[in-house]
This record gives C-alpha cells, structure tokens and sequence, in this order.
C-alpha cells in the first residue's frame, strides 16, 4: 500500500549512512557506498530500487553503485557533471532539475565544490517540507575535508547552504556529529546552543540513533563553519575583525588536526 515519503538512514562502514527514500513500495538510495545493507533494507521493506543519487565518487559514496544496477537494471543514476564515472549515469550540475519518482519532488541541483570538486548536493521542497542531502559538504556541526577544493570554494560552498530555508531538513553522510561538537566548543564554549546540542546529541547516540537529520537552522546557531563571524570564536582564534575566510582557514586546519 503506498503511504507518504519516509526517509531513513541505513548505516554502512563505520559511520556512513546511505539515505533512503521511499513511498512503500518504490524507493531511491543516496550514496550506496555499500550494496548489502541496502539489499537487506529494500528486502526487508519489499521496496524496488528506482533512482540512485550520488552526492561525489569518493568509494564510501559510491561503491554499492555497480551491484544495485545488476539487481536493478531499469534504475536511474544521477551523479555529478565534472566527475568521472564508469557506471552508466546521467550527469548533473546546478542548475538542473529534474524528477526521480512521481512520489517525490524535483530535486534542485546545487554545486558544492570543496570536499570534491565536482561534488553536488540535491535539494527538494514541497508546501511546508524542505529536504537537503549534501554528501560530505555539511555536516552535524562541522564540514567535510577539502581533499581537492580550496578553503574559498568550500566556503562559498556553505554559504550557499546557509542561505537554505531555515526548517531545511539536512542529512549528511557521515555521522560525525558529536566529534564535531566536541570540536566546535573548543573554540566557542560559551555557545548555548553547542551545549545543548552536545546533550541532546549524547542522548540520541547512547541509544544508538542517527544524530541526523539536522536543520539549517541549528547549524547556523552551532556549526563554526557557518559561523565565521562568531565573536568568541574570532577572539579563540586571535582573528578579530578578519576576512571570513581567514577566519574559516583557521577553523578547517584546527579541525583536521582536532
Ligand atoms: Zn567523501
Ligand atoms: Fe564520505
């Protein structure tokens, strides 16, 4: 019987999650980075996999890809424009839009170069929903690693983000979030929402749940990537009144090294 969009998280590796959405009855994956524990899912849910999204070709984000398009060989793949890929795909870059699923909305394409320089985030809205999945760009209160971009594209990068509607609903790949936090108090610790977030955040992995989706709201009150212009960080950093991205390159290489 189909009921409304779900979207929930199936963990891979360590810590990744390959998001899946669906209707009951038909559903499309995001960053299978492994193709077991999303056979064993759509199994489970009796689901037909119809669409893949892929967020940037790091193999923790696309290494399931080959194997579902066996199972699967009506499925449509959509990865980014400037990356290469050996699987049969459709290339996408901002700003197209396209329809995956009857059930679901267009998806927006935003370009996110930094982590990777191809890396794309998708993005769909609905009357009173919003939906962003954006791979290794944003995380729960931190950033992805710039492997290949430099600090300003990534920046740029998460300012488009940031200028999201606040209720988007955010889900990152990686569940990296109280580290982060960790991280993020060190250099603004009097940040009440960080506090709180570090609670609520505990809570949530004690008992083994996804500390995710987030909002683009909490990540504006608690992410120090979307807070350059933070006063208390700027003073932790001896950065007073400099360049945002100043301020950022010093937050990035202080977490790479956290
Ligand atoms: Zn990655
Ligand atoms: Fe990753």
């Amino acid at each position: 019987m189909q009921r409304q969009l779900q979207i929930i998280p199936i963990p891979a590796f360590k810590d990744n999650y390959i998001w899946l959405m669906h209707n009951g009855i038909d559903a499309v994956a995001v960053d299978p980075g492994d193709a077991e524990p999303l056979q064993r899912t759509l199994r489970a849910l009796n689901l037909n996999l119809v669409a893949i999204l892929i967020t940037h070709h790091h193999q923790d984000h696309i290494g399931g890809v080959e194997a579902l398009i066996k199972q699967f060989p009506q499925i449509n793949v959509f990865a980014p424009k400037l990356e290469h890929y050996d699987f049969k795909h459709t290339p996408v870059s901002e700003p197209d839009r396209f329809a995956c699923a009857d059930w679901l909305p267009e998806i927006d394409v935003l370009d996110l170069p930094g982590h990777t320089l191809g890396h794309v985030g998708f993005y769909m809205a609905q009357p009173g929903q919003k939906w962003l999945f954006c791979g290794d760009t944003l995380f729960g209160a931190g950033c992805g690693r710039l492997f290949e971009g430099t600090p300003l594209q990534m920046l740029t990068s998460l300012q488009k983000l940031a200028a999201l509607p606040e209720e988007t609903l955010v889900y990152c790949t990686h569940e990296y979030t109280l580290h982060n936090i960790n991280f993020a108090l060190s250099i603004e610790p009097n940040n009440h929402v960080l506090i709180q977030r570090r609670q609520d955040t505990q809570d949530l992995r004690n008992t083994e749940s996804p500390s995710l989706p987030s909002t683009i709201a909490l990540e504006l009150a608690s992410n120090p990537f979307l807070r350059c212009n933070s006063k208390q960080i700027q003073s932790t950093l001896h950065l007073e009144n400099q360049p945002l991205l100043e301020v950022f390159t010093k937050i990035r290489s202080l977490r790479n090294h956290y």
